[in-house]
């Protein structure tokens, strides 16, 4: 029986896992955490019977304990409570399903507690890479990328010798607004931009898929967990979503990782690494592609990616200030409380306005993230 937590488990990646263990029967769930979806929570906890389960706020915690009173079952809050379900002592894996920076410091626990961490939640290995990967090292404990891109590329290297990886070509969709100007964009709405074409996601991701600001995180993220330079990451658009990314060795050989959009397949690999399940679920059916195509991206019109190269060759802090200034302004953008451009906007004025700190500790990281907030907050 393998046990695992997940951090986030009433959303898209935590839902979609739960699916996951449906099908397995040799996977059993610990610990489970998510922010204010009780109802949810609780049809959960009476499926999966986890010994413990953590609400973001004490109030939804009461009300789950009242719901869930005639099971054994340990609720609790906050932070702490967070810490307490990526360190649940029966588990092997945590599964990181939360969004934004807040998966910092239970991923870091866990990490310590000698969990393999199945990695959905990449905003903490964008600004806390540097962290994170030598913890890694030090704990004896895997990193294993749930994200589609991610897991393409790492069954790409497979057997391969790391050193020998000359370039990687993360794919992208280039989401609902590709081939739009900037003039087009001026105007569009929430309900234009959490229109995704091919895949089915949360709303900050699937925002941050529009602004191509997704795919930025994506290269810090590859740019860590695969140990190259940031410019020996390409970014290719390849509209029908077909291939999941690819990897250039030094010989001229290119490996992809090719199959349907379903983010089930990257979570079971990294469930069961090194090992391959059966997964129920449609086929590629090459005889009925009727082409895969690829384009390069306009990183005028989607500003948000060069800005993310800016942020990952500089590194320190910068990233955190990237990624902060993101979740700000998707936040408002979502509220409709700004334009769909000031996205981009408030990424490159936080990131201008801020003094780097080259190698940021947990504390400077979570300092560099709330300066950022109130930087933007005073001038918006
Ligand atoms: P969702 O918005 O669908 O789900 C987020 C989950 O986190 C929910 O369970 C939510 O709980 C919970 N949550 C939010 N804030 C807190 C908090 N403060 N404390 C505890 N739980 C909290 O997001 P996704 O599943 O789309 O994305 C999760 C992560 O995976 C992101 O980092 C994203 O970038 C990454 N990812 C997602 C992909 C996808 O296909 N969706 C693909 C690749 C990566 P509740 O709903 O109960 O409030
Ligand atoms: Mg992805």
């Amino acid at each position: 029986m393998r046990k695992i937590a997940i951090l986030g488990s009433t959303g898209s990646i935590g839902t979609q896992t739960l699916e996951v263990v449906e099908h397995n029967k040799d996977l059993q769930v610990s610990a489970l955490a998510a922010g204010s979806n009780v109802r949810l929570m609780e049809q959960q906890i009476r499926r999966f019977r986890p010994a413990l389960a953590c609400m973001k706020e004490e109030t939804k915690a009461k009300e789950l304990r009242e719901l869930t009173a005639d099971i054994d079952v340990r609720i609790v809050s906050g932070m702490e409570g967070l810490v307490e379900v990526a360190t649940e002592p029966q588990s092997e894996v945590l599964v990181t399903a939360i969004v934004g920076m807040i998966g910092i410091r239970p991923t870091i626990a866990a990490m310590e507690a000698g969990k393999d961490i199945a990695l959905a939640n990449k905003e903490t290995l964008v600004t806390a890479g540097h962290i994170i990967m030598p913890l890694a090292k030090e704990k004896g404990v895997r990193i294993l990328p749930v994200d589609s891109e991610h897991s393409a590329i790492f069954q790409c290297l497979n057997g391969e010798e790391p050193r020998t990886v000359h370039k990687i070509l993360l794919t992208a969709s280039g989401g609902p607004f590709r081939g739009r100007s900037l003039k087009e964009l001026a105007a569009v709405q929430v309900e234009d931009a959490l229109k995704h074409p091919n895949w089915s996601m949360g709303r900050k991701i699937t925002i941050d898929s529009s602004t191509m600001v997704n795919k930025g995180l994506e290269v810090m993220e590859a740019k860590w967990l695969f140990g190259v330079q940031m410019d020996q990451i390409q970014v290719v658009i390849q509209p029908q979503s077909v291939i999941h990314s690819m990897v250039e060795f030094e010989d001229g050989a290119v490996i992809a990782q090719l199959g349907t959009p379903d983010m089930k397949l990257p979570i079971q690999y990294a469930l069961y690494y090194p090992q391959r399940r059966y997964l129920p679920g449609e086929r590629l059916d090459f005889t009925k592609l009727k082409s895969i195509s690829f384009e390069t991206p306009d990183t005028e019109v989607f500003r948000g990616l060069a800005l993310a190269y800016e942020a990952g060759r500089q590194g320190g802090s910068l990233p955190t200030v990237y990624n902060a200034a993101n979740e700000y302004a998707v936040a408002l953008f979502l509220q409709r409380k700004i334009p769909y451009l000031t996205i981009q906007e408030m990424i490159a004025s936080a990131m201008k306005h801020h003094q780097v700190i080259a190698r940021p500790n947990v504390e400077e990281i979570l300092a560099a993230e709330q300066e950022t907030y109130e930087f933007l907050e005073s001038r918006w």
